[in-house]
């Protein structure tokens, strides 16, 4: 392929040439959402050791967390938590030698504020350091008309390309519930809009493609979290479809960018089909999540008494190194980066980071 970049954060021309990578390689980058430095070092830590590149992405939520759930101003927490994370992922991604995308996840119609926010502080930043902020951000406006949606994600790239960023926008509803966007009862979701319709994607091509860079979540019947076996059936084909209908119109091999939200607990041969048709990015929340947890949950199960007592009951020894954040916190890091060594595998990524230094 030939095609290198420098590790670290890329964005505008890197951004766009990792994306062909992706597609033309037939593989897809995991998209991990992060709450904290822990998590955010987790995924570096796994990115160099998978030697793979890599998508870090906060939810909303995600990023009001890493504000601090103590800031009485929860907009302002969201904004500046986004900044500071973006921050510390630009202060170190290079040093683990692997190129990263900054990302921000779902934002509904009620947090494009939170969007103008983050473009805001993404303006100071590029003034200051001549790149941007985050690599790109989505836009989630499938709950509202098609025109209206698209009519927005317009108003919103032509702030971002400036920039050297890309958008992320959603066409049909992805399932299930993530940061309290969606609906957790798949049996309301109205079963038509769980599947983008290729021509939705065509007319939000022809209209955003003069203006930018763009990546386009489609729905095909995957849902967010994980639900017991049965309940989801998962028609990739539905991106083959659209792929077909705006590569005839555009002349252009694979044109579309596509993500699959919902990738936690899929199976492989869904996920094979959906990089075959376009996918370079899958996101995973659900799955890191149980794993830190699981990490954090093993370690105290095996030291109950560190998490009760500052010396041992029985036998009276100090359990300070126990019960230092360092340890626990740790055995979620490593947990969470096991599970991100099989996300890497399973999409291809593996060895295939396209960092060089020099
Ligand atoms: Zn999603």
């Amino acid at each position: 392929m030939g095609t290198k970049l420098k590790p670290g954060v890329v964005w505008g021309e890197g951004y766009q040439k990792l994306v062909a990578a992706c597609k033309q390689g037939g593989y897809a980058l995991p998209a991990v959402n992060i709450v904290g430095t822990n998590s955010v070092n987790a995924v570096l830590e796994a990115a160099a050791r998978n030697k793979s590149d890599v998508i870090i992405q906060l939810s909303s939520g995600g990023a009001q967390f890493f504000g601090g759930p103590g800031l009485a101003d929860a907009a302002k927490a969201r904004a500046l938590g986004a900044a500071s994370a973006a921050q510390h992922v630009h202060m170190l991604a290079a040093h683990y030698g692997v190129c990263v995308i900054l990302h921000t996840d779902h934002a509904n119609k009620a947090l494009i504020p939170w969007v103008e926010a983050m473009i805001a502080e993404g303006e100071a930043y590029y003034r200051l350091h001549g790149r941007p902020l985050f690599s790109s951000h989505m836009l989630d406006l499938s709950e509202e008309p098609l025109a209206e949606n698209l009519a927005e994600c317009a108003r919103i790239l032509k702030k971002l390309t400036p920039l050297g960023m890309s958008l992320e926008i959603e066409l049909g509803v992805t399932g299930g519930e993530e940061d309290g966007v969606g609906s957790e009862d798949l049996s309301t979701a109205d079963h038509a809009r769980l599947y983008t319709q290729p021509e939705d994607v065509l007319r939000a091509v022809e209209m955003l493609r003069p203006l930018g860079h763009f990546s386009v979540a489609a729905a095909f019947g995957n849902v967010h979290g994980v639900y017991a076996p049965g309940n989801v059936r998962l028609r990739p084909e539905i991106l083959d479809a659209s792929q077909k209908l705006v590569s005839e119109k555009l002349g252009v091999e694979k044109p579309v960018n596509f993500v699959f939200h919902g990738g936690s607990g899929s199976d492989k041969k869904d996920i094979d089909a959906a990089i075959s048709y376009g996918v370079f990015k899958m996101n995973i929340d659900t799955d890191t999540q149980f794993a830190f947890a699981n990490g954090i949950g093993d370690y105290v199960a095996k030291n109950p008494e560190a998490f009760r007592f500052q010396i041992h009951p029985e036998t009276q020894k100090p359990l300070k190194s126990l019960y230092d954040p360092r340890k626990w916190l740790r055995a979620g890091e490593k947990a969470m980066g096991a599970r991100l060594d099989q996300a890497f595998k399973d999409l291809g990524a593996t060895g295939r980071s396209l960092a060089q230094e020099g």
